[in-house]
This record gives structure tokens, C-alpha cells and sequence, in this order.
């Protein structure tokens, strides 16, 4: 089957909303040259890592699969981004943390067998993982980003992706050391954006619809996983034809994973009931 498009999901962990309009003056950029749109997405409850990853790939909420914190991991029950797209005969790639691997393809994660691995039957057909193992305030355990944007870019290039997603920790990282009103940030903001920046062009010219957004807020104690637009709300910017609503409307998480299906032309399972936010 060939899909409608081509679509890769950049996910930079932990940014509020203030930080990315502010800061990623690249990103804006696009938005006021009109190659990009932005709008605000409020991510669901509890705002942790954990349960925001496995909502933004189901479209269901963490009371639903079940994922509560970063403790408690399993592989979900319920379709996925990556499990639609291979059932459709589409080719997947993932350049995560290893909770991804998880929740998505097998659990418990084995260092040496899942750290890389190509599997055609999918769910997730190129995977290429890092576990941070080790992390803490001193000692981030953080690849760089330009590394991950690379690899990506590797599997678009070598293995013809239809579906890609890039996960890095490095700003949450940041975050929980230094919080988010600060000069370590603010630089560590626009090295992102310009690390990105390199890329983003070249996905374009290759025919990829590109998001770029957080699975979360974080507040400028460097806090996330309550109820607070801090913790909640950060940006997403869609590079793409696809048509979405008015500028100011607030997105919710859940319609993430039924707007890549559809941009995709992937049919969208009974469990994703949220609105796709494109057309
Ligand atoms: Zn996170």
C-alpha cells in the first residue's frame, strides 16, 4: 500500500509554551514565512514523561493505558502510530529514549538486542534507542541532539521511512538541573532550534510532512507532571499542506496520534476517538 505522505514527529521532551515562541527563533521563522504553523497543545494527565509518550502514540489517556508514571512500564494494549502504519504496509522508524521501545514493541528493553534493531514485520521497523541509564542532576547520560537528528535522518535516507519519530531528553534534562527562566536554557533552547535547523530543510526537500512539538511542559522550578498550563501546555509546529484549525485553538494531546494516521492515510482505530486536527 502506498500512503498519502510521508511524516516525521520531532518530540524535544520537556519545553513550556513560553519557552519555544520565545526561543526557537528558528521555528518562528518558519511560522512568520508562512512554511510553518504553530498552535498550542495541552498534554494530559499526570503531565510525566512516561504516561504523555504513551498517550501521544494511542490517543487514549494514561487512565486508559494504564501508564501512571515512569516507574510502571509494560507494553500497551491498545493500536498505536507505529502499529497502524506497518499494518497498512507503511515503514516505521523510531530514534528514542528506550521507554518507547517499550511501550510499543517489547518489554522489558534488552541492552544489547533492542538498542538497534530492523525488524520488516514492525510494529517499529528501524529502531535505534538509548536508555540514559545512570541519569541524574549531575550526570545527564544525554546524547547529543545532532547525533539523533542524524540518525534519523540515516533511516530516512537508507530505509525509506514512511513514519519517523525523534525523542530527545536533553532540554527536560536541562530543565529538572536548571529550570526554565534561566541564561543555561535560554542556550540550550537555541542550540536546539539550530541543530534542528540544520535538518529540517533537507526533510522537507525529501517529502516529509514534519511536526515538531513536547510531550509536556515544565515550570521554572523545572516541575512538570501536575494540573498547570506551565507543566501542560508547549507548541506545535506542523510543516505540511494539510489544513488546521483557527491559530488560537488549544489542542489536546489525544489528537495527535489520529492526525498523523490520517495525514498518513492510515485507517484510524475505534480507540482514537479524538478529532484529527488536520485535514
Ligand atoms: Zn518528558
Amino acid at each position: 500500500m502506498i500512503l498519502h505522505t510521508k511524516l516525521l514527529l520531532i518530540i524535544l521532551d520537556g519545553v513550556p509554551w513560553r519557552n519555544w515562541r520565545r526561543l526557537f527563533g528558528n521555528l518562528e521563522g518558519w511560522v512568520q514565512s508562512g512554511e510553518a504553523q504553530v498552535w498550542k497543545m495541552r498534554a494530559v494527565l499526570p503531565s510525566t514523561s512516561a504516561c504523555c509518550y504513551a498517550s501521544i502514540h494511542t490517543g487514549v489517556t494514561p487512565q486508559v493505558h494504564g501508564i501512571l508514571s515512569n516507574e510502571v512500564r509494560f507494553r500497551v494494549a491498545q493500536p498505536d502510530v507505529f502499529s497502524e502504519v506497518t499494518k497498512a504496509g507503511g515503514k516505521t522508524g523510531a530514534v528514542t529514549h528506550s521507554y518507547w521501545s517499550e511501550f510499543f514493541n517489547r518489554h522489558p528493553f534488552d541492552l544489547v538486542n533492542d538498542i538497534e534493531y530492523d525488524e520488516p514485520g514492525g510494529p517499529i521497523t528501524h529502531g535505534r534507542f538509548h536508555t540514559m541509564t545512570g541519569y541524574g542532576h549531575d550526570n545527564q547520560m544525554t546524547p547529543s541532539d545532532v547525533d539523533l537528528f542524524a540518525t534519523l535522518t540515516m533511516l530516512c535516507q537508507r530505509h525509506g521511512i514512511d513514519y519517523g519519530i525523534l525523542h530527545t531528553c536533553t532540554l527536560d534534562s536541562m530543565g529538572h538541573r536548571f529550570g526554565h527562566d534561566n541564561t543555561p536554557m535560554d542556550h540550550a533552547c537555541a542550540v536546539a532550534d539550530a541543530m534542528l535547523a540544520a535538518f529540517l530543510p533537507k526533510w522537507r526537500a525529501a517529502g516529509y510532512e514534519v511536526m515538531v512539538t513536547a510531550d509536556h511542559g515544565q515550570t521554572d522550578r523545572g516541575h512538570h507532571g501536575g494540573r498547570e498550563d506551565l507543566q501542560q501546555d508547549f507548541a506545535l509546529y506542523y510543516f505540511g499542506e494539510g489544513k488546521g484549525p483557527k491559530e488560537d485553538t488549544l489542542l489536546d494531546q489525544l489528537q495527535l496520534a489520529p492526525t498523523i494516521l490520517k495525514r498518513l492515510g492510515v485507517p484510524v482505530p475505534n480507540t482514537m476517538k479524538a478529532k484529527p486536527f488536520l485535514a
